[in-house]
């Protein structure tokens, strides 16, 4: 079972709020090597699980649909922030929040804004996520984060981290 407390900006928290499905997922996912992506309802029942590689899962026409109001997890293998497909991803699919877990157990979430996702993320082709794809090829990732973090505050996006383990 997951430990009930972890970090926020170094201070510890306790870690109630979280949803005994999601944490148990997210350590799950937390040290596999390949990507998997987990959909939840509000209430977190678990409606998909879908595998893919180390750095994608693909879905179809009809589950990426499926995504609508739903929370999502997925893992990176390999530490970094959510990247701007996953950005755009939540945009475009109007998902409800995004949870990503990285192997040192570092949980990031992201939640759609009281007024909805920004059309400015819709589309990796906009300058924003362009910017963004830009630090993340050249291994930027502390400026990304600087970056991501920007972008949050711009389109009042709730944007936080948190170290279950
Ligand atoms: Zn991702």
């Amino acid at each position: 079972m997951p430990s009930l407390l972890g970090w926020v900006n170094d201070k510890i928290v306790r870690l109630d709020e979280f949803h005994p499905n999601l944490l148990n997922h997210a350590l799950e996912l937390m040290h596999q090597t390949w990507e998997t992506l987990v959909v939840f309802d509000p209430d977190f029942e678990v409606r998909n699980i879908k595998q893919g590689t180390k750095d994608e899962v693909r879905l179809s026409v009809k589950e990426r649909h499926q995504l609508t109001d739903r929370y999502i997890l997925h893992n990176h293998p390999v530490p970094g922030p959510f990247s701007p497909r996953d950005i755009s991803i939540c945009a475009t699919y109007d998902i409800s929040r995004a949870y990503r877990i990285e192997p040192n157990g570092v949980l990031s979430v992201m939640e759609k804004p009281t007024k909805g996702w920004p059309r400015e993320l819709m589309f990796l082709s906009e300058d924003t996520l362009l910017d963004l794809y830009m630090l993340a090829m050249n291994d930027d990732l502390e400026e990304y984060d600087v970056q991501l973090e920007r972008i949050a505050c711009e389109f009042k996006i709730e944007y936080w981290k948190v170290k279950i383990q």
